[in-house]
């Protein structure tokens, strides 16, 4: 596969005869980001749709996450670590009130932007006497970092506030609706890296579904297009690995040996989409010195652990159910941009809002349609 060019799989697609328009959900910010970099959108024939899905862990952490993350800096005076791009993230509080982690830091919380559990770490070791708080929230991808740090052992002033989620329960949440809003999926190539490309056997064979891994070139994602439409005009249904110089059977056992050994599946939260079955991590009982959960006291009442919190307007739920494009919220170019972003998906680099308009779309289209 490596040797034929995304060009090439263009003209493989262009040649297909499609029975009807169809839709294709990616699940991965990369994938976003490459399919507005390289244009793919606009190179598809029009009875291609390409729906970005829920592939942006900091735009699905709950808000009540992010509020106690906030409260742990101001209230506990802890070091509080995390991801740069949950910074800006905001929570939906009175107008008086500090609104993102970025907001605590100016307001005296000592908050401390990473871009690795490495550098958590470095901040416990190099403030022994401080308690320090890491916030991780994150896929796969980002838990089992996490994961093998707490695996070879950290400093005793070192907790972590875990908000690690997993990619399919999401995506078998959508198929289990009755409405999945799509014909075909590219799954994510570094989950899969990860966990195995096995994980997303089930939407081909329980749900029907064609699927192929894609990595984030040009190549392989447009690979994995092909495949999941070549599926659909010859009638099969399998999961194809579109990028088997990454991806191999099985995953990364040793990653996957660090999470069970140190966390546990739980049912999880998604912002402005309520509770997956099985969707999250939690710390094992055995590692409750460093699980900051259990620390500290929640300063979340009972109203802000209701599910389905954005802020008034915000359709960010349903860009990351790939209900509605982003440009098909009302405030998208309006009340919200980058610089003065309203919800989750217009912060993150792998939020969808965020990723077209850096790609140049400015213009509002008309308010939203369901696109399932
Ligand atoms: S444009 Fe802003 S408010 Fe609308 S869905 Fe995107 S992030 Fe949320």
């Amino acid at each position: 596969m490596s040797t034929i060019t995304a060009r090439q799989w263009l003209d493989h697609i262009r040649a297909l005869e499609l029975p009807r328009r169809l839709k294709v959900m990616n699940v991965c910010g990369g994938h976003e980001r490459s399919i507005a970099t390289i244009g793919l959108r606009k190179a598809l024939p029009a009875n291609i749709e390409l729906v970005p899905g829920p592939g942006c862990p900091v735009c699905i952490c709950p808000e009540e996450s992010v509020y106690q993350a906030i409260q742990l800096a101001l209230v506990e005076k802890v070091i509080l670590v995390a991801f740069g791009d949950m910074l800006r993230v905001p929570v939906n509080v009175r107008k008086n009130e500090v609104r993102s982690l970025e907001q605590a830091r100016a307001a005296g919380g000592d908050i401390v932007p990473i871009a690795s559990p490495l550098e958590a770490v470095r901040v416990a070791r190099e403030n022994s006497s401080r308690r320090i708080v890491f916030f991780a929230a994150g896929f796969e991808t980002t838990t089992a970092p996490v994961a093998a740090m707490l695996a070879e052992g950290v400093p005793d002033n070192l907790s972590v506030l875990l908000a690690g989620r997993r990619t399919w329960p999401a995506v078998a949440m959508l198929l289990e609706s009755g409405q999945p809003g799509f014909d075909a999926l590219v799954a994510p190539g570094h989950v899969s890296t990860v966990m195995g490309p096995e994980e997303w056997e089930f939407v081909a064979e329980k749900h029907g579904i064609p699927a192929a891994v894609g990595g984030f070139t040009g190549e392989s994602l447009v690979a994995a297009l092909y495949s999941v439409l070549r599926q659909i005009v010859e009638e099969r249904c399998f999961l194809d690995n579109c990028y088997p110089e990454v991806v191999r059977p099985g995953g990364n056992l040793s990653a996957q040996h660090c999470i069970e050994q140190t966390m546990e599946v739980v049912d999880a939260n998604w912002r402005g989409i309520g509770v997956i079955p099985a969707s999250g991590y939690a710390l094992r009982p055995e590692f409750a010195a460093h699980d900051a959960t259990r620390l500290y006291p929640s300063f979340n009442d009972v109203m802000r652990k209701r599910a389905g919190q954005m802020p008034p307007g915000c359709d960010c739920a349903r860009v990351v159910l790939g209900r509605i494009y982003p440009d098909q919220c009302v405030l998208y170019g309006r009340a919200c941009t980058p610089r003065t972003p309203i919800g989750p998906c217009m912060v993150s680099d792998e939020g969808a809002c965020r990723i077209w308009w850096s790609s140049g779309v400015r213009t509002p289209r008309e308010p939203a349609r369901a696109n399932a």
